[in-house]
């Protein structure tokens, strides 16, 4: 014992002396009166008594141990749980190894150390977030960064050791708090520098800056035209579907080519990508279709007088049906807006109605990753992987996934657990 009546904590290579009252950096170890003791409770055996599991008896409580493996034939018990030290030059405290029809069976014990754990973050809204790779704040304290979006829906990325122990202790601190409360399914509010607020709870809709999504979309513009193109065919002349990614012109794209939509004389703004696609018309933003403008018209330039007619009829919406708007060419071939037509309506309604139904706007995948502890950690990832073994890995809360970059980590999804 140290001279202030800390107690060293040998349970790990950090070796903490930890004082009276007090726990050690991962929280899991306390010093109570002297006494060096677990605090975490051991949660597994109270989930399966609160479904009504059975839990198999480890040892008859009329009875010392004698030392021999305690299970019988008709009794499988597993270490999963159990906890270890994570991975350094002391065993599990737990291992247990059986034989089953003549298979061995040899436990896996692992125990998450948050310093290597994060979470991503998937955020199913057109609004726009923030700027890549832009820090991510709880109570102030830098938890995570904006990543690279993925098919429409941008991608947050928490935790990881840079911010669970690279920096002060209370963003630590707050960084853990922030992944315990994801995964508990409490919301969270984060921060993005230079972007939005989000508020994100597991299985609910964002909220960002103050507004509760309510769609997304299934695609980008181009998408859009290719999946509603017929049901604008002969109802309008032009369609502009508005989208940060790739914003859609229906007399351009191929979809309107094969229906054979003639020529407008449209000119965009933004970078041409190939006919009927345009990247950039705006900066990114939370109004039309995750774009930064309030006014579809400031996209267009002028029509060209040589292909379009006065009466020419545009629609522009955006890619959730969210912003929509009806123009009609005046003499000088300047777009006045007017009421959407009945027709039109209903069209507009469909693409709400269909994503309403397609796309929930949820952060659907929330996950964890954490390493599994064996004496040869390389062969964890092959052995799943290879056909011609038969290996399987479970955690005791949710489904597990191999991590495709790093086998020999483990993605477990704690929305189904
Ligand atoms: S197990 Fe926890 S309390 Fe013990 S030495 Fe390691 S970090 Fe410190």
């Amino acid at each position: 014992m140290a001279d202030d009546d800390a107690i060293r904590c040998d349970a790990c290579p950090v070796l903490c002396y930890i004082k009276p009252g007090r726990t050690g950096a991962c929280d899991r170890y306390a010093n109570d009166n002297g006494q060096l003791i677990r605090i975490d409770p051991h949660v597994v055996l109270d989930r399966a008594l609160s479904r009504g599991d059975s839990v198999v008896p480890f040892l008859d409580p009329n009875r010392e141990w004698d030392g021999n493996i305690v299970s019988g034939p008709d009794t499988f018990v597993t270490a999963i749980g159990a906890g270890t030290t994570y991975p350094d030059y002391k065993p599990a405290p737990f291992i247990i190894s059986s034989v089953v029809q003549g298979v061995d069976l040899v436990t896996v014990v692992t125990e998450g150390i948050f310093s290597y754990c994060g979470v991503k973050l998937k955020i199913d809204t057109d609004r726009y977030l923030g700027p890549e790779t832009n820090l991510i704040r709880a109570q102030g304290e830098p938890v995570g960064h904006v990543t690279t979006s993925e098919y429409g829906s941008q991608m947050l990325s928490l935790g990881g050791v840079r911010h669970l122990t690279g920096g002060s202790r209370r963003q630590g601190t707050v960084t853990c708090e922030t992944l315990l409360n994801l995964c508990d399914r409490k919301p969270v509010e984060l921060t993005v520098d230079d972007g939005a607020t989000i508020i994100v709870e597991a299985g609910k809709p964002p909220v960002v800056d103050g507004i509760q999504e309510q769609r997304m979309r299934v695609g980008c513009g181009s998408a859009s035209i290719g999946m509603f193109a017929k049901q604008w065919q002969g109802k309008v002349d032009e369609v502009v579907v508005v989208d940060d990614h790739i914003t859609g012109v229906l007399s351009e794209h191929q979809a309107g080519k094969l229906l054979g939509i003639p020529e407008t004389g449209i000119e965009m703004k933004g970078r041409r990508s190939t006919p009927g696609r345009y990247f950039r018309v705006a900066e990114p933003g939370t109004a039309w279709g995750g774009t930064n403008i309030e006014d579809p018209l400031s996209i267009l330039k002028e029509f060209d007088p040589q292909i379009a007619w006065p009466k020419l009829r545009l629609l522009m919406v955006s890619t959730t049906g969210e912003h929509h708007a009806y123009f009609e060419l005046d003499e000088s071939l300047h777009p006045v807006e007017k009421n959407l037509p009945a027709e039109l309506t209903e069209s507009v309604a469909r693409i709400e109605s269909l994503k309403t139904r397609c796309d929930l706007p949820i952060p659907s995948a929330m996950r964890l990753r954490v390493s599994p502890v064996e004496e040869r950690p390389c062969t964890c990832g092959p052995a799943v992987a290879s056909p011609s073994w038969s290996t399987s890995l479970a955690c005791p809360s949710a489904p597990l996934d191999m991590c495709p970059l790093q086998p020999s980590s483990l993605l477990s999804n704690l929305l189904s657990s």
